[in-house]
């Protein structure tokens, strides 16, 4: 048996949302659906190593097209926007309250809706590719390993300054030096191969570093950044790394190995200076590993001594002393003054260029301190100094496997 079906007579109209409101509430579903994995460490950790190559090699081939780096003019490009949308909107505000909102003004509102309406998606495009791009890569566990965080003691840290210091002798006897002793540097451009080579080589022990590698790019506003203290930084949104050009060239290749990490996303402080270490330890070239291990080498032995002086109290100098009177393995004169003479040429490079913002160094300094402070309190335990447990932990590592 069977209803008969009911005639209806009077078809009621449904409200249905129209096409923007749909491709919104999509848009963010799937963000938020996104958002609530990445809580999973080890879901961010697969897709770093299967989704994000394939979205990296497109969209770092896009934005390596333009020369410049297209990022900061975004960034640039978003500060106005953001100044734009509150300025109008306060306008509006007021407009409303004293009910000028005639017919004339009406259109005006439209044009208002319309905009906002415009800065919704872009807001959206922006927060998705922050997921996509930067988020999900981020909330995966550091260089992509669930282990747990090792108890490291002086003789530890000891072990590791012993074979950094190794590394930076082979580096110093072997690197090339003009009539006059000094450094011969490569171009920017050829030295960014040698990184490119050491980190192919490094994929062998992290897949991630296969792949496409775009060219780096010289900030435009390279002073501004040189005040805040920023040597370079990798724009999650187009997959540039930008850097600073008054870095010096001695520095330059820990730098660019660190940004060169996060670019294949390695995005924690610690883990793109733990790659950028490790690409710069096991580089074919000299310099690469002079750079990289002479970076390291200060982190470490600060640690040491600071570990030196929990565990021994008052005889953590000699200890101290101990450690040097073995021989640090390198020419410590011989780095500083390698050093010394790489900042100079910085120095110089700056002051053959005009600064027409040079009168607000100052403000932007301590824009940048303030910056720096407040990165360091969101990284939290992922943050620069960490790098240094990271390196000591590899060296017990390797200790234990040699045994
Ligand atoms: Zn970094």
């Amino acid at each position: 048996m069977k209803r008969k079906a009911k005639t209806n007579t009077k078809p009621t109209r449904k409200r249905r949302l129209g096409a923007y409101w749909s491709f919104v509430l999509i848009v963010s579903g799937i963000i938020v659906l996104f958002l609530l994995l990445s809580l999973i460490k080890s879901f961010g950790d697969w897709y770093v190593d299967h989704i994000f190559p394939l979205l990296h090699g497109v969209v770092a081939r896009v934005w390596n097209v333009f020369p410049f780096a297209f990022g900061e003019i975004v960034m640039y490009a978003g500060a106005v926007l953001v100044a734009v949308t509150i300025v109008w909107s306060l306008v509006m505000g007021i407009l409303a309250v004293i009910r000028a909102a005639r017919k004339k003004e009406r259109k005006k509102r439209r044009v208002y809706r319309i905009y906002m309406k415009s800065i919704l998606v872009v807001a959206l495009l922006f927060l998705w590719c922050y997921l996509f791009h930067w988020w999900l890569p981020y909330s995966g566990h550091v260089c992509g390993r669930d282990t747990k965080r090792q108890e490291i003691t002086s003789e530890d840290f000891r072990v590791a300054l012993v074979e950094i210091g190794k590394r930076i002798g082979w580096a110093q006897q072997n690197v090339v030096r003009d009539e006059n002793g000094l450094i011969v540097y490569l171009s920017d451009e050829e030295a960014f191969k040698v990184i490119i080579r050491s980190m192919q080589k490094l994929s062998e022990q992290y897949p991630r570093l296969k792949g496409y590698y775009g060219r780096p790019k010289v900030a435009l506003c390279s002073d501004v950044l040189d005040w805040m203290g920023i040597g370079g930084y990798t724009y999650p949104y187009t997959m540039e790394i930008t850097y600073n050009k008054y870095v010096d060239k001695f520095y330059w290749y820990a730098l660019q190995a660190h940004e060169t990490a996060h670019y294949k996303g390695f995005y924690k402080e610690n883990e793109g200076s733990f790659i950028g270490f490790l690409a710069c330890l096991t580089s074919d070239d000299p310099l690469m590993v002079y750079s990289g291990c002479y970076d390291a080498y200060w982190d470490v032995l600060n640690d040491y001594y600071d570990a030196l002086q929990n565990e021994y109290g008052k005889d953590a100098d000699a200890k101290y002393a101990e450690y040097w009177l073995a021989g640090i393995g390198f020419d410590m004169e011989l780095a500083v003054s390698d050093e010394m003479h790489a900042e100079k040429v910085a120095q110089e490079v700056y002051e053959n260029d005009d600064h027409p913002l040079e009168e607000y160094s100052d403000t932007v300094e301590e824009v940048g301190d303030a910056g720096w402070e407040t990165q360091d309190a969101v990284i939290a335990e992922n943050d620069y100094d960490d790098v240094v447990r990271m390196i000591a932990e590899y060296y017990k590592e390797k200790k234990a496997e040699a045994r």
